[in-house]
């Protein structure tokens, strides 16, 4: 089959234009700038390309620089700096959790990623109770949270399917898993969070207090503020669970529940 015009027409473009441009030339002074921030953590500028791939392996945007935080405050540090460079100013911030996303999500091209699970080392901090919780790091992987809770007999309500994602890199999304049905989402068993604003501010918000905030950061895909901790649902974890994965023959047999009337044993299979 001949190329259109059309085709023809996209070719040259893309070669008069240097085709589709991945790298972003930072201002010269960015480097020394971030270098003289007072941050308990460190910049990386050199050792960059890590923060430029992800699980999806189809984008890479090198950034200029990547932080590894050691506290909160670096991180609210890095966001102020950046917000007080003015709205013309093109650089970009992005957390990075365990980078399994697969369109560049947790990229920024010429700008600094700030890899969050350098906050790991921050510690969880499990509450017992009636109603007991951990407060976790967002750059925890979700397996750790597990190992921590079962010494106290309890596991998360929601989970993820695979555990070695972060805490913010999920809830940042919708954290969806074979409890979802019971339970809801992971964004729908939060009580609390800490929240690094676009502005620099570390914010505490709930379903109570500073709910906007709350409300959007949850399934907010990093775009309303960086989630620095997070306060998670627990419930006494079962001694022995079943695992059965179903496959459906179509979408309106996954509607048909057990229960339903018109469910058929017949329309699922059993793993
Ligand atoms: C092998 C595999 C298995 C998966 N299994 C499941 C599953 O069982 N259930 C499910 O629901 N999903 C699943 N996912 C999807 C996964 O939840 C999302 O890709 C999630 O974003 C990955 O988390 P991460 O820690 O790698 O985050 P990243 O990919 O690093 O980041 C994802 C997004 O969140 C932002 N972000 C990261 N950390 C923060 C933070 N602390 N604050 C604010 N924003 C932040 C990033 O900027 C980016 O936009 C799976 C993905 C893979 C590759």
């Amino acid at each position: 089959m001949r190329p259109s015009l059309l085709q023809y027409l996209k070719l040259l473009i893309l070669l008069a234009f240097g085709g589709v441009t991945t790298t972003h030339v930072p201002k010269p002074d960015v480097p020394s700038s971030l270098e003289a921030l007072p941050v308990d953590g460190h910049f990386s500028f050199h050792d960059v390309f890590a923060a430029a791939r992800d699980f999806g392996n189809m984008y890479s945007f090198p950034p200029v620089a990547v932080l590894h935080p050691s506290s909160v405050a670096d991180i609210a540090t890095t966001v102020r700096h950046v917000f007080l460079m003015g709205e013309h100013s093109t650089l970009t911030v992005a957390a990075r959790g365990h980078g399994h996303s697969l369109y560049g999500q947790s990229q920024a091209a010429g700008g600094i990623v700030i890899r969050m699970e350098s906050l790991q080392s921050n510690g969880m901090r499990v509450h017992p109770g009636a109603s007991p919780y951990i407060d976790a790091s967002g750059g925890e992987l979700w397996i750790n949270v597990l190992h921590e809770t079962l010494k106290y007999g309890l596991a998360p309500k929601s989970w993820t399917d695979y555990l070695h994602l972060t805490v913010g890199g999920t809830l940042s999304n919708a954290g969806v898993s074979g409890q979802t049905f019971r339970h809801g989402p992971q964004i729908s068993n939060v009580d609390e969070l800490e929240i690094v604003t676009g502005r620099g501010d570390i914010i505490t918000c709930s379903p109570e207090q500073n709910s906007d905030l709350f409300h959007a950061a949850l399934g907010g895909l990093g775009q309303f503020g960086i989630i620095t901790r997070a306060r998670i649902a627990l419930e006494p974890a079962p001694k022995m669970v079943r695992w059965i994965r179903v496959l459906y023959i179509g979408f309106r047999k996954l509607r048909r529940r057990p229960g339903n009337a018109h469910f058929r044993r017949e329309n699922i299979r059993l793993y």
